[in-house]
């Protein structure tokens, strides 16, 4: 990352952080953080039932169901629904960054146009993002003007207001043909067969009014019920943003429809008349319970001090910081975890102790490094130190 970028970074992280405080310290906050964390306990433990059960209120909504036990999957379930499309709506989602999905749309010929404020701007830098739900805090307003007139070829004046209202203007007249919105989801119950997704810009909302809604979302996204996951998705917004509540909470749990005619059902009113919902595994079920837990906060992150100085060359794709690098290793296996900086870890637990689920992430790191060394992949430095030790009994030279 560029020098100037990390000082944007490190300048947000510390708003973030100085927001955060007086939320996480609120006794309301408290209690339901340990809720939380006995509900993302429990539902890791019984993800089999849950994902059994998923199915049954799924069919019983009308939703059509599938699982994918990888990302090459994933990709061809939601291909064969959209290949007559020649544009698809996405929002932020790191389980669709983890597929490469708008890559291997736009390789097909598809265009993808990312509807968050943030994603698009990512999309338009052609960067990777920075944070799970703030992916473009690297960059300050005089580049990101810069790159709207580049690409867009629209004059904007480097303030906050004229930049959204020009990215705003630009992604919803792309979206006028639309008929297809790809969303991932941040909770899903399973005994109601709900699927719950946070967000404050109202994108999924529109999306969710297009002809055909896909949701695609990691196997342990499943809690049992939807009270459950929108106590999930309360605490991911406490954490992520410093809000109490996000401005939406989008809860979809069937197509469209109506009875307002004599209580004759009719599908197809103004929302979605299908409503796709994928489940991804791809490597979830070899990964420990512990790594399971996350609810993609990005509190690990901010307080991470090797991550304040190497921003997202410590992570892959969405997965970023000591857990992203971590959980890489079951999703892409032990070189991708090697490359996205498993040993950069200083392995000092700053993330557990501010993360909301008190997840682990130094023990998993150490566990992973133990299957990344084993695989092959090994550091210089460490092999040197080996070697010194075999041949004169001590590390040094
Ligand atoms: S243990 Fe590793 S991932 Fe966690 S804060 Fe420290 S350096 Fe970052
Ligand atoms: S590991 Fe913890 S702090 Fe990091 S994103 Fe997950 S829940 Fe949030």
């Amino acid at each position: 990352m560029r020098e100037n970028q990390l000082k944007n970074l490190n300048e947000s992280f510390r708003i973030l952080a100085e927001r955060r405080v007086e939320i996480t310290e609120d006794p309301r906050i408290k209690e339901l953080k340990e809720t939380v964390k006995s509900i993302r306990e429990n539902s890791i433990k019984n993800l089999e039932r849950l994902l059994e059960k998923v199915g049954e209120s799924f069919e019983d909504n009308d939703i059509e169901f599938y699982i994918a036990k990888n990302a090459k999957k994933a990709n061809k379930i939601i291909y064969d629904i959209v290949k007559d499309e020649r544009i698809i709506a996405k929002s932020k989602s790191n389980t669709l960054s983890e597929i490469n999905m708008a890559k291997f749309l736009e390789k097909k010929g598809l265009k993808v146009i990312e509807t968050d404020l943030g994603d698009r701007i990512i999309q338009l830098t052609d960067d990777r993002p920075i944070h799970p739900t703030a992916p473009a805090l690297h960059f300050n307003m005089q580049e990101i003007a810069d790159v709207i007139t580049e690409k867009l070829k629209v004059k904007v004046k480097a303030n906050p207001k004229d930049i959204m209202e020009t990215i705003k203007a630009d992604v919803l007249n792309k979206l006028e043909n639309v008929k297809v919105g790809v969303t991932g989801a941040n909770a899903v119950a399973a005994d109601d067969g709900s699927i719950v997704m946070v967000h404050n810009e109202g994108n999924i909302g529109l999306i969710s009014l297009k002809d055909t809604h896909i949701i695609v979302f990691g196997i342990e996204k499943l809690v049992s019920t939807l009270e459950e996951a929108i106590s999930v998705a309360k605490l991911e917004t406490a954490y992520a943003t410093g809000s109490r509540v996000p401005s939406y909470i989008s809860v979809v749990s069937g197509p469209s429809k109506t009875a307002d005619i004599q209580k004759i059902l009719l599908k197809n009113m103004y929302g979605a008349h299908r409503v796709v919902a994928i489940a991804l595994d791809n490597g979830r079920s070899k990964a420990p319970p512990e790594c399971l837990w996350c609810i993609g906060c990005g509190t690990c992150i901010t307080s991470c001090p090797v991550y304040n100085i190497v921003g997202y060359d410590f992570g892959y794709k969405g997965y970023l910081g000591g857990r992203g690098v971590a959980f890489t290793n079951f999703i892409e296996g032990e070189k991708a975890s090697f490359d996205a900086g498993i040993y950069m870890c200083t392995l000092c637990s700053r993330c557990t102790t501010t993360c909301p689920l008190e997840i682990p992430i130094a023990d998993i790191i150490e566990k992973v490094r133990c299957q990344v060394q084993t695989a092959g992949y090994k550091l210089d430095p460490h092999e040197n130190i080996r070697k010194n030790i075999k041949e004169t009994g001590t590390p040094f030279r």
